[in-house]
Parts: C-alpha cells; structure tokens; sequence
C-alpha cells in the first residue's frame, strides 16, 4: 500500500487526509508540530465566514456549493453526537455604499443568480437595512446603505470543524504524530538528489513515504524552498465582549456582516456562545522576514504570548467601528491576534507538485479563504497525488509567476500590495499595549 505523509493538520491537511482514506488504498499519516487544533494554525480559531460571494471567481463559488452540503451533514453528525453545530447558517449581509453596490456584489450577484442559486438572495435598500438590522443605523446614516443577504451563507466553528475532521480521520484509520520534536517536520528526507522519499523530524527521526503533502499552511515559504510563490502574511483580528444594547443586538441572530469588503477589509461576526464579538480586516496584512534569507514566517502568541496587534491596525479598526458600529468606542478590545494568511502570488490556491522535488505536493497557498473548503478540498489534493487533472488542479497548479505582478485575492482588489514589516522602524508596527486596546485610547 502506498504510504503518503501529509505534513500539518489544519484544514487542507485534514482534509486531504480524509480525501486519502475513503480510498482504501493508502497508508495515510499526519504529522503536526501541536496537538490538533492547533493553537496558532489559521484553521483554529471561534469563527470564520462561509459565503459563496465570490465575484467573478467562480472556481471558489461552484467548490463552495459544493462544500454546502457537507457541513450539514457534518452538523447532523454532531447533533447525533450531542454536540453544538459546526455551521451557523445566520446569512452573510453583503453591504455596498451610496445606493451602489461595488462591482464584487454585483459579480456575486450575477454569478450566483445564473447557478441557479437566486432563492438565497434577499436584496435590501437602507430603510430595510434598517428596519431588519436596526444594529447598522449607524451603519446605513454613514453610506452603507445598501445590501444584500445571501442567506446560504453564515459562520463556522473552525476550531471545532478541525476536531470534527481529526475525528473522521481518526475513524477512517489515519494515523497521527502529534506534538513536541517528534510531530514536528525538520526536512525533506531526500537521499537521492530531489527525489523526495520521506521526512525528517525534529528528533532526528526519518520516516519513508511515497509521497509527501506539505499542507504547513502559513510555515510553508519556510519550510521549503517556494519561489517567492506564497508568503507568510499576519491579519489582525480583534475580540469585542459586548454587554447591555450592544449584546442584544449582535445576538447570535445577526448574520455575518461585510461591510462593503472589497473596499474597506472589514467584516464582523455575531456574538458567539462565549460572548465573544469578533471583527476583522481582510488586507495585505504585515510581514515578519526571517533573518537568515528575508522569507516572512508566522509569528504567533505561541512563542510570543503578549502579540496583540499592530498599532497601525489597532488605529484602523478604531476608525473604522467609530462610524460603522459606535457602540465599540466604549469598550476595551478583549483579545486580539495576527492570524497567518498563506497568501499565494495571485489569490489563488497553490495545490501543486512541486516543480523541483519529485514526489512532494505543496497544498497551501490558502490566501485567506480556505476554512470553508474544509470538506472537499482535499479530494482536490486527492487528484493532485493520483496525477488527475480537473479544471481546480490546473488553476491551482505551480504558476512561477514574478513577484512584481503579485496580486492579492478578488475581495481584496482594492487594497494596494503594501505589507508593513512587523516590529521594523515605523512606530505603528509596533505591537498595540494593554492599555491601547482599552476604551480609554479608542480615539488613539
Ligand atoms: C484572520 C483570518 C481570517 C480568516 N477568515 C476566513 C474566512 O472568513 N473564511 C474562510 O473560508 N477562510 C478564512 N481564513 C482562511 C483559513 O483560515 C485558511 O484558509 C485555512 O485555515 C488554511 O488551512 P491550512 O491547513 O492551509 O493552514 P493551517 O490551518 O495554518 O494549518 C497548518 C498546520 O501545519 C502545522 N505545521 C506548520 N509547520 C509545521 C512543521 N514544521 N511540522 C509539523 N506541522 C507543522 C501547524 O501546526 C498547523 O496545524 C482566515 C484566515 C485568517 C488567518
């Protein structure tokens, strides 16, 4: 039997393991540096969005229809096991500005109308924003005044789909190396020139495979060499704890909110059962270069527990929640992160065979919109393994494109590639203190 090592058990590393073992076929083994969910992977955390808006991309918007069913299945599944659902189908509430929606949300719009997905679709003008969502008065009286609810869509549990995917695999029979030296990948084991005929581990340890799949997310430019085709980039994402009016109204009732995304970066979620608000901003996000070769690697509370968030960001998010949802202004920040994108060159995945070591398939590249594809990309990475060519591997296979024509994801088109270079010279990329996270310095 062919024995496969997938390297890293977030989302795409999961999944492809569980692609693998419905074969029968394969010997299927994950290693991960920290116990599964890991603390600081880009897979765990309370929420991430589940849309099928994906403007013109319809590659991501058909892989999302696709994804749809299973994550009702995978919360029937947790209901027969007594626990919490996976997917909150709350809608997402795209909103545009000055009684125009921007051309993301008309792309959507068209697209998903013409798959037959027009049902899902709730259009609003600001009166009804208002009166359905009286939480976005402000919202609305500020430009944001137009919207649509797809209502397919809403927020998954990341954290929790990871374990209820460790678990499938655990019952399909793959088997796992987990934690300290032992779990942790050092090298490629390649005795003969750049054939790839296993790992190395921190211990020392070699282990032989047919095939390696580096599915080590945001690690991957540091892990082996990429060509400048993903880097490693840091996105802030902050944590409300909203008490009196302001609980009420982001009650888990609300949808998802982006708020004219394309544009401003900024989405938000409703509270969850802990209480917690969160609000983040898609964007070119910050760098932390090595210093040995310059590559930008994670760098997370795991090694550095008091990280907050850069200043410069701290600022935007201020400015931003003081017109969108002032309610903010008079609350401390409960928690904030860098959490890592593995923004490939152009916004694309990047699920490849690695064009110079043979055996070694690269699945990363997640740009910051791949937690939703936790049930089937794998099966994409399945095809990459077993050589099958479909429409999704040729889009995602090795680009060697030049860094000069990087772009960033198609809800990110309007944000110029501008990545601020952690803890560097300017005073704003500094790490935000305690006591700027607090109301006191909302108007810092
Ligand atoms: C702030 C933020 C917001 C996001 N929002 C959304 C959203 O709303 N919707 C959406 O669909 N997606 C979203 N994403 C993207 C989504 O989280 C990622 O696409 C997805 O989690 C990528 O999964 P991954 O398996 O590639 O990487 P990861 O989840 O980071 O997993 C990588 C794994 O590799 C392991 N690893 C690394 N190095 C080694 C090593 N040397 N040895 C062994 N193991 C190793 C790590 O421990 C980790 O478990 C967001 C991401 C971030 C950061």
């Amino acid at each position: 039997m062919p024995k496969v090592i997938i390297v890293g058990g977030g989302c795409f590393g999961l999944s492809t393991a569980y692609a693998l073992s419905l074969k029968s076929e394969y010997e299927v083994w994950v290693f991960d540096r920290q116990s599964i969910p890991s603390p600081d992977a880009a897979s765990t955390d309370i929420n991430k969005i589940m849309r099928f808006d994906y403007g013109d991309d319809i590659t991501y918007m058909h892989l999302m229809m696709e994804a749809l069913p299973y994550w009702h299945q995978y919360n029937k599944e947790r209901a027969e096991q007594g626990e919490s659902p996976v997917f909150h189908e709350t809608g997402v509430l795209m909103m545009s500005r000055h009684g125009e929606y921007s051309d993301f949300e008309k792309k959507s719009l068209r697209n998903i109308r013409q798959a037959g997905y027009g049902h899902c679709i709730e259009e609003l003008d600001g009166e009804a924003i208002i009166k359905r969502y009286p939480q976005f008065k402000t919202a609305v009286h500020h430009g944001f005044n137009i919207a649509y609810l797809n209502k397919a869509g809403g927020w998954c549990n990341s954290a929790e789909a990871v374990k209820h995917m460790h678990q499938k695999c655990l019952q399909q029979g793959v088997r796992f190396v987990i934690g300290g030296d032992q779990g942790t990948l050092s090298s490629l084991y390649c005795p003969n020139n750049n054939k790839t005929e296993g790992i190395v581990t921190m211990d020392g340890k070699i282990h032989k495979a047919d095939k390696v799949v580096l599915a080590t997310g945001s690690w991957t430019p540091g892990v082996v060499e990429m060509e400048n085709q993903i880097i490693a980039t840091g996105q802030a994402v902050i944590q409300f704890k909203p008490y009196g009016d302001l609980r009420d109204q982001f009650d888990q009732n609300c949808p998802v909110w982006c708020a004219d995304l394309s544009k401003t970066g900024f989405y938000g979620f409703p509270i969850n059962a802990d209480g917690k608000m969160k609000i983040g901003i898609h964007n070119s996000g910050y760098l932390w270069p090595r210093k040995h070769d310059n590559v930008s690697i994670p760098r997370t509370q795991v090694a550095f527990e008091c990280d907050t968030i850069p200043l410069s960001a701290l600022r935007e998010f201020r400015r931003f929640l003081a017109n969108f949802i002032p309610g903010t202004s008079c609350m401390d920040i409960a928690y904030s992160r860098l959490c890592w994108y593995c923004d490939s060159i152009d916004g694309d995945f990047l699920i490849s065979q690695h064009p110079k070591y043979s055996n070694l398939i690269i699945a990363a590249g997640d740009s910051g919109h791949g937690m939703k594809f936790l049930p089937n990309i794998g099966f994409q990475v399945r095809n990459v393994i077993e050589d099958i060519s479909t429409d999704y591997t040729r889009k995602w296979a090795w680009r060697n494109m030049d860094v000069a024509n990087t772009k960033l994801d198609g809800l990110r088109q309007g944000s110029a590639v501008n990545r601020g270079i952690l803890l560097g010279h300017d005073e704003n990329m500094r790490f935000a203190s305690p006591d700027e996270l607090t109301a006191a310095t909302a108007h810092l």
